[in-house]
């Protein structure tokens, strides 16, 4: 294909330096991704990031301002959608609504003119798939929002397209079918095999989902990783912010050694000790995250521990497996400490309005430069 290097199962799907620009305000700007054969990779970002436009410029819908878009070592920039080896599975499903199971699957298929015993082994496969080989014969509409949403899916994938494209897949389903829904699609997309791009707001639907996840930020991906390096180690505060909850301090880096660094937060009463360099900071500004189950809560001065501070509970939140206590610190800032339910913290003698202690070990947090 043109001269195109051959694609390797690392780089089946590459996105090379794509741009969109709408009358000169940039959706896209210049973004590089390389997107492994067999993976669901998700682009996750909030409204107005620009993931919906690059998944349009994937499926044909957008052309990209420049760059250039590689499938399996093939361009697709100058193919129209309908060319492309690639399907896309639209939020609201597109399910034509006077046609039965199996008429709405076979239609991509009659429409590429395939004979009739063919067309009727490839929905058979299809059916068997999705698990909906005794609705068949039903409409859209004598089905559940999950069951149209695997027809969907059955729909999409009937042609063997070499790449599914997911906008927003849960966004039609109510919260309680979506975790469930969430599971049985990805079960289906890796029985299938085909390479999967789903672009989605929703952070826990990407972790849930996703082999890999792409984090945009304002036409820009500020970071690519599996969802428990982008958890575990977000390379900016943006990231650790949009993933999960995070207490965040700003502050100072003060000591820079080679094993261990000291910053200085106007949040906390002591030096945020760190243990290990990052060094080359000294006296550089820069954030310190910590998750709130990396936040130990006592009643009891932790005498071990280098990072502590005492403060009063103003509020606990119960939510089944564990509670979150809400301990306001002397400087005013909040701080976010998970408990884990299988002790009861009024048995641990601490309730609402008790001054506590909140610590957390030498390496439970992420040092933030940018
Ligand atoms: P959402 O989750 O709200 O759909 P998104 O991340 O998918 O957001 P996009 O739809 O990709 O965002 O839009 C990115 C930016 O580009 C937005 O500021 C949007 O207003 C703008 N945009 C998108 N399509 C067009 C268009 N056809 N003409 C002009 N501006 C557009």
């Amino acid at each position: 294909a043109s001269g195109a290097p051959r694609a390797t199962v690392e780089d089946y799907l590459r996105i090379v330096d794509v741009r969109k620009e709408f009358d000169g305000f940039v959706a896209v700007d210049d973004t590089n991704l390389s997107i492994r054969k067999g993976e669901i990779f998700a682009l996750l970002g909030g409204s107005g990031c620009g993931k919906s436009t690059l998944l349009r410029c994937l499926g044909g819908f957008e052309r990209p301002t420049s760059g250039k878009i590689y499938l399996d070592g093939q361009v697709m920039n100058d193919l129209p959608p309908y060319e492309r080896p690639i399907n896309m599975m639209f939020q609201s499903y597109a399910l034509f609504p006077h046609m039965t199971v199996e008429q709405n699957i076979a239609f991509g298929l009659k429409q590429d003119g395939l004979g009739k015993d063919a067309i009727a082994r490839r929905v058979e496969e299809m059916l068997n798939l999705v698990q909906l080989g005794k609705l068949a014969k039903r409409k859209p509409h004598q089905l559940s929002g999950g069951q149209q949403q695997r027809v969907a899916l059955a729909r999409s994938l009937a042609k063997g397209p070499k790449l599914l494209l997911l906008d927003e897949p849960m966004g039609a389903l109510d919260k309680k079918l979506r975790s469930k829904m969430q599971l049985e699609l990805v079960d289906i997309i890796e029985k299938s095999g085909v390479t999967c791009v789903m672009v989605t707001h929703d952070q826990e639907e990407a972790m849930t989902m996703a082999t890999r996840i792409a984090l945009m930020d304002a036409g820009r991906i500020r970071q690519v990783g599996t969802p428990d390096e982008i958890y575990e180690s977000p390379t900016s505060r943006f990231a650790a912010e949009f993933i999960g909850s995070i207490n965040m301090f700003d502050g100072r880096i003060d000591e820079d050694q080679a094993d261990y660094i000291t910053i200085q937060s106007p949040s906390l009463p002591v030096p945020i000790y760190v243990g290990h360099g990052v060094s080359g900071y000294e006296g550089q500004e820069v954030g310190y995250g910590v998750r709130p189950e990396k936040m130990v809560i006592s009643k009891d001065e932790p005498e071990q521990a280098h990072n502590k501070a005492r403060g009063k509970i103003e509020d606990i939140a119960y939510f089944g497996s564990h509670s979150v206590f809400h301990v306001r610190l002397p400087s005013g800032y909040k701080v976010m400490a998970n408990f884990a339910n299988q002790q009861r913290w009024a048995s641990e003698g601490m309730t609402w309005g008790d001054e506590v202690w909140v610590s957390w070990g030498d390496n439970e947090g992420v040092v933030l430069t940018t």
